[in-house]
């Protein structure tokens, strides 16, 4: 266990979509699945389902990015109701698709360390 990686690099690890053990392969076999296994390593990832875990931390990060920018725009932008909402949907959806995946990424990491006894 030297050379094991530390507890933040395998979930810095997670939150880049790679294997929490080598850091190599891809935790996802698509946007959001879970593949079996890692194809660098071989580590299993199963049993490893973060089910609600990343969306409820994806809805509070992209709650802290969406309602300063709407307080921002209410203060400093003349813009209409319409074009406001806009602005703030189109960034609640970008935000929360970019979001998803990392903090599932990091969620399936922890459930690893926790598999192995790390944390
Ligand atoms: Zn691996």
């Amino acid at each position: 266990m030297t050379n094991a990686p530390t507890t933040l690099t395998c979930l810095l690890r997670g939150a880049r979509r790679r294997c929490p053990a080598c850091g190599a392969g891809k935790i996802f076999d698509g946007y959001l699945k879970r593949a079996e296994r890692c194809p660098a390593c071989g580590e299993s990832f199963e049993g490893l389902d973060a089910d609600d875990g990343p969306a409820w931390l994806t809805i509070g990060l992209v709650a802290h990015i969406v309602i300063p920018l709407l307080i921002f725009l209410e203060m400093h932008a003349a813009l209409l109701w319409w074009q406001e909402g806009l602005i703030v949907m189109a960034m609640t959806i970008i935000s929360a698709l970019a979001l998803l995946p990392v903090s599932k990424g990091i969620f399936i990491a922890a459930l690893w360390l926790m598999k192995k006894g790390r944390i």
